[in-house]
């Protein structure tokens, strides 16, 4: 039977690949700590794509052998991949739902299902940013896009995701944790319960149960504070409410990671018919913000966006803003059980690696150029039009990026 929460008491698999990387990038202060083995494309499963040298069959052997009591591992080749941004498009088309099913799930499960791997648990994260993007990049708003309109219509998120998590999740020791965005994509009223209904359809298409769900993902491979000490929500400058004031908050329900999770899993997940007290794993891999220019008490009261901007750790310009962020540092370490309803503090996306090119980068992966990722860039309506916050010079997305391993380590918090 599965336990409650797999991170309790569990040692968790250092992967080799990302700890070499880190060693050789100067971070072997960090080079032991747990990191996701990603799954992003059929060639990762035997290994053979950028960031994954070692199979999965390989990775699970290693775990065994070194006593590791879990493994994280990220499943992310969904048909049509990463509908509202260009640089984490995979290699499968909108329709190639049979392929993902045949040649990318199964395989896994096969490997997975292995008996020699069942005292292992193997914590799933399931396909990044994929649902999120249906319910608020589609249909008459602003932000939509052609390809997210195209995935909701043919249904192949739904449905991949689905039977990922019943195939997965016939293995007693898989724990499927689904991807919720973050705070600052899924914390505003419309996007909320919406999110939480559609997680919902999913865990229960192509064979899927609730019971295929351990708990959800939140803030994977993005840059959202886990917990910002120095306002809340319910704050209030001159009488009037930040929430409405702050041009940072702007109407969000959330000001942190932390706070839009609990609630994610005690309100919407449980109204949208998930059972009660499911955990969401939290990614702390690049959330730190560090370094000198950390606030270390509230901003002053003189107005909303000074008393929120003056305080905040988060210091991206936007917080639609996503690819390489400049100011970033390493957030908190793996913790099992941190808070209330929260699994784990967990670094998924591996430091060091790109989220997308800063220019067009030809390559056989589907990796597109996403100009989110250029320094220039003046924006578009998913970030309100704003400067990209992004570093130059970087690779495409999962390749080795050298000078924001750099800046990560330099702006840790905790520092190192
Ligand atoms: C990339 C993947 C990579 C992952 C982890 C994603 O943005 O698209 O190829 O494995 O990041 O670095």
């Amino acid at each position: 039977a599965r336990v409650d929460n797999p991170y309790e008491g569990a040692s968790l698999y250092v992967n080799p690949d990302w700890s070499a990387a880190a060693t050789e990038g100067g971070g072997s202060a960090i080079a032991d700590t747990p990191t996701a083995v990603w799954l992003d494309s059929r060639a990762a499963i035997t290994g053979g794509s950028a960031g994954n040298s070692t199979g999965l069959r390989e990775h699970l052997d290693n775990a065994v052998a070194g006593g590791y009591d879990a493994i994280q591992i990220v499943t992310y080749n969904l048909p049509g991949r990463d509908c509202a941004a260009l640089a984490s498009n995979g290699e499968l088309g909108p329709e190639e739902i049979d392929v993902y099913k045949t040649e990318f799930i199964d395989p896994i499960n096969e490997i997975v299902s292995d008996p020699a791997y069942a005292d292992l648990r193997i914590i799933n994260i399931v396909e990044i940013d994929s649902l999120p993007n249906l319910v608020t990049n589609v249909g008459s708003r602003e932000t939509a896009t052609p390809e997210c309109d195209e995935m909701l219509a043919n249904g192949n998120y739904v449905k991949g995701v689905g039977y990922n998590i019943a195939t997965l999740g016939d293995n007693e020791n898989v724990y499927n944790y689904i991807d919720i965005g973050h705070h600052g994509w899924i914390g505003w009223e419309d996007n909320f319960q919406a999110s939480a209904d559609l997680l919902f359809e999913a865990a229960n298409a192509e064979g899927a149960t609730p019971e295929d769900v351990a708990g959800f993902a939140a803030n994977t491979a993005n840059y959202s504070a886990t917990v910002e000490d120095n306002f809340a929500i319910g704050d209030t400058i001159g009488g009037q409410p930040i929430r409405g004031e702050s041009s940072w908050i702007d109407w969000n329900n959330y000001v942190d990671e932390q706070s839009f999770a609990q609630d994610f899993a005690t309100v919407a997940a449980p109204a949208a018919g998930f059972p009660d007290g499911l955990g969401v794993i939290i990614d702390t891999s690049r959330n730190g913000w560090g370094g000198a220019d950390r606030p270390t008490g509230p901003g002053p009261e003189t107005s909303a966006d000074e008393y929120v901007d003056g305080g905040r750790y988060d210091r991206r310009i936007h917080l639609g803003n996503w690819c390489n962020q400049s100011g970033a540092g390493l957030g908190e370490r793996p913790t099992a059980s941190p808070a209330p309803n929260i699994d784990a503090y967990a670094w998924i996306k591996p430091p060091g690696e790109s989220d997308g090119s800063s220019e067009e980068i030809p390559n056989d992966e589907g990796k597109g150029f996403d100009r989110m990722c250029d320094p220039t860039y003046e924006g578009n309506p998913r970030n309100q039009n704003n400067m990209s916050g992004a570093l130059p010079d970087a690779p495409i997305s999962g390749h080795w990026f050298q000078a924001q391993f750099e800046e990560l380590m330099a702006n840790a918090h905790p520092p190192l």
